[in-house]
């Protein structure tokens, strides 16, 4: 059986205009396994075309073509790939190295591939042997640029020979060489000839053609004539036997998919890393786009959703879904005003207690009457102006969501009772009773024009506010009933009502409902407003999460510009790497591997760019706060992980990397290895 066999095989380019040139017209010929074959032709007879086909790296001829058996036009890519790795060794006129991959490397490059069937063997002892062979012991760690052509060329031979390949395709090994060189080429394609290898050179040299067994002349596309010269050694080999078990596995699944990417992905790391580094000063400059974005959308983000929360804290003191509702009498009121009712302070039975009736989302409901400046004391002990005296219902402190850390609250008993007990907020605790239980004790209360005195029954928790005029831990509570009593009357007037709303229900809707009733009611003569926290909360937050949003949106197009840097120079790279690509694809990459290349490439760029900018945006936010808190003296300095905001630069910093990536990477998989090779 031939090894190489050509049956009618026809091959056309189809120029710009979309007509058809015939390149290779309808070739015979059977290349026996051991073989030493000379093509011989004018330039741009086809000859290279030829060898290119044979070496599967064309696929779009016709007639059929058979290597070691396999008609090569039913493989796949992938076998394709591995049937050039395995069997196949090109050398090339232009020597096609690796500028940038040292002898060693570029001898070694075959055996990278193809990286989804990797082959379990040190291919490294085995270059370092061949190029020793070969004379370039002292050179495995030059550059090519640092050899001679006659050195590149062996550098280029040695790669050839090192996966073991039975067919050697040699296009005009010798042309860029001169005498001496050109000798010891040959002498070296020879003697791979005389340990069985199949060779095909491409040469002018009628002196080399003389030396083969076989000489194929060539012109026009076309075999002219066929001299044989001598029968091959022969040699009996089975590519089809090796070809068996080296092959690569269908996926079968996404997992089985992930997985590929993994593996792949783990042999070409170190490719896609050194190309980074070699390309130090643009990597560098394209990473910062991303540093830039990824510290903008992590700080933008986590700045945004603290400064919401400490502006939302700082205005919950009396919690969610509760509404303060004033009454007011209404000044201004005109003689021709018209008003069945007048409106002076709201009374609890007649005004408040049905509208618990009226309003089922109400839970609950409790006068508020203040009074401010009052001083408290106990025991010689005394406390000015800070305390604030309030009057509430048994429902007061629940409404408020103050707790109790000691004794019990005021309850419905008391109210009814005017009994003269009171809970302490925790900063008159702290104060007065360092030494003793503060229940059952009496403080005494000083007003403007009114001195009284109630039973402690209970402590409130600590609760901070940052408002100067209104501090928690000063609260004195009562019972309203009481209070009205003792205090001056003009402090007794009912002008403010707690509401709670039930949960669920919506507060701000509820609190202008309650506000038309009481216009109703009392039309002109009374002036009724809702001060909410819930409202102003619910307002606020919406406010604030839309601030968040678009800082987070732009701080994202910063970042996705970033991403464009990186896509921009990733397709720079495929061009320059034109000739890369299509050199790795002779020695078996398949598409698959140098997509994951440039992927990987992209997710590592985004990865490290990615890193710095997390660091950097978690140093910016932390500095801002720290600004801020020179500022505002109420805030208090923090570390801050804002959970989601870490997670979102996270996934945007992978979405990146892929996204960025993906453009090059089918660039250059897509890439005709033929035309790589030709470009220069
Ligand atoms: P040889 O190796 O014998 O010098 P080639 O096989 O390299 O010849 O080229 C054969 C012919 O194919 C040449 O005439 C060349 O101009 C033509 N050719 C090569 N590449 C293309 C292409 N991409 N489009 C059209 N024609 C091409
Ligand atoms: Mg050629």
């Amino acid at each position: 059986m031939s090894l190489i066999s050509l049956q009618n095989l026809s091959f056309s380019y189809r120029n710009s205009g979309g007509e058809s040139l015939p390149i290779l017209k309808n070739i015979n010929l059977e290349v026996q396994p051991g073989e030493l074959v000379a093509i011989q032709g004018p330039s741009g007879s086809g000859k290279s075309t030829l060898l290119y086909i044979i070496g599967c790296l064309l696929k779009t001829y016709t007639g059929e073509v058979r290597v070691g058996g396999n008609n090569i036009s039913t493989l796949s890519d992938e076998q394709l790939a591995v049937l050039r790795n395995r069997h196949i060794g090109f050398v090339f006129q232009q020597f096609h190295l690796l500028p940038k991959a040292t002898v060693l490397d570029n001898v070694l490059l075959p055996s990278y591939y193809p990286t989804e069937a990797p082959m379990h063997r040190d291919s490294r002892a085995q270059a370092e042997d061949l190029l020793k062979n070969l004379g370039l012991g002292d050179r495995m760690s030059h550059f090519p640029n640092q050899l001679s052509g006659g050195q590149q060329q062996r550098v280029s031979i040695a790669r050839a020979l090192l996966n073991e390949t039975q067919i050697i395709l040699a296009d005009e090994p010798t042309g860029s060489l001169d005498t001496q060189n050109s000798k010891q080429i040959v002498q070296l394609l020879k003697a791979a000839h005389a340990e069985g290898r199949t060779v095909i050179i491409i040469t002018h040299d009628p002196e080399i053609a003389q030396e083969c067994d076989k000489i194929v002349h060539f012109r026009d596309g076309e075999i002219k004539e066929i001299t044989e010269k001598c029968k091959p050694n022969p040699v009996s080999l089975s590519l089809e036997e090796k070809f068996k078990d080296r092959k690569i596995e269908p996926v079968k699944n996404s997992w089985a998919l992930l997985n590929r990417y993994l593996s792949v992905g783990k042999v070409l790391a170190p490719l896609a890393l050194k190309n980074i580094q070699q390309n130090k000063s643009r990597s560098l400059l394209t990473m910062l786009g991303i540093v830039i974005g990824v510290a903008a959308v992590l700080s933008m983000l986590t700045v945004g959703s603290y400064t919401k929360k400490k502006i939302l804290d700082s205005y919950a003191d009396l919690g969610v879904n509760t509404l303060v509702f004033y009454g007011d009498e209404n000044w201004r009121l005109k003689a021709t005003d018209q008003v069945s009712v007048l409106f002076q302070n709201f009374d609890w039975d007649r005004d408040v207690a049905p509208l618990k009736n009226i309003f089922p989302e109400i839970e609950r409901l409790s006068p508020m009457i203040n009074s401010y400046g009052d001083s408290v004391s106990f025991a010689g002990q005394r406390i000015d102006s800070d305390p604030r005296i309030m009057g509430i219902s048994e429902e007061g402190l629940l409404i408020t969501n103050r707790s109790l850390i000691l004794g019990s609250g005021i309850n419905a008993f008391h109210v009814k009772n005017r009994s003269p007990v009171c809970v302490i907020g925790y900063g008159i605790y702290e104060r007065f009773f360092t030494k003793m239980s503060p229940l059952n004790q009496m403080i005494t209360i000083e007003g403007q024009n009114s001195t009284y005195s109630c039973r402690v029954i209970g402590v409130a928790e600590s609760q901070t506010s940052n408002k100067e005029y209104n501090k928690p831990n000063f609260h004195v509570y009562l019972p309203y009933t009481y209070f009205k009593g003792v205090t001056d009357p003009w402090y007794a007037r009912m002008r403010t009502v707690l509401i709670k709303i039930k949960p669920g229900q919506d507060a701000e809707k509820s609190g202008k409902k309650i506000k038309a009733l009481f216009e109703l009611k009392y039309g002109k003569s009374g002036r009724f407003t809702v001060g909410s926290d819930s409202v102003l909360i619910a307002q606020m937050n919406r406010f604030l999460s839309l601030f968040t949003v678009l800082l987070g949106a732009i701080a994202l197009v910063s970042l996705a510009v970033g991403g464009i840097g990186i896509t921009n120079m990733m397709l720079v790279s495929v061009s320059e790497r034109f000739k890369e690509i299509g050199i790795r694809k002779a020695f078996g990459a398949t598409n698959f591997s140098i997509r994951v290349q440039y992927l990987i490439e992209s997710i590592f760029l985004c990865g490290f760019a990615g890193l710095i900018g997390l660091l950097l945006g978690f140093a910016l936010y932390q500095g801002a706060i720290y600004g801020a808190t020179k500022f505002i003296s109420s805030l208090k300095y923090e570390w801050l992980v804002d959970l989601p905001a870490l997670i979102l630069s996270v996934i945007s910093i992978l979405a990146v990397g892929i996204l960025s990536g993906l453009t090059p990477a089918y660039r250059a998989q897509k890439l005709q290895v033929i035309e790589a090779l030709r470009s220069e």
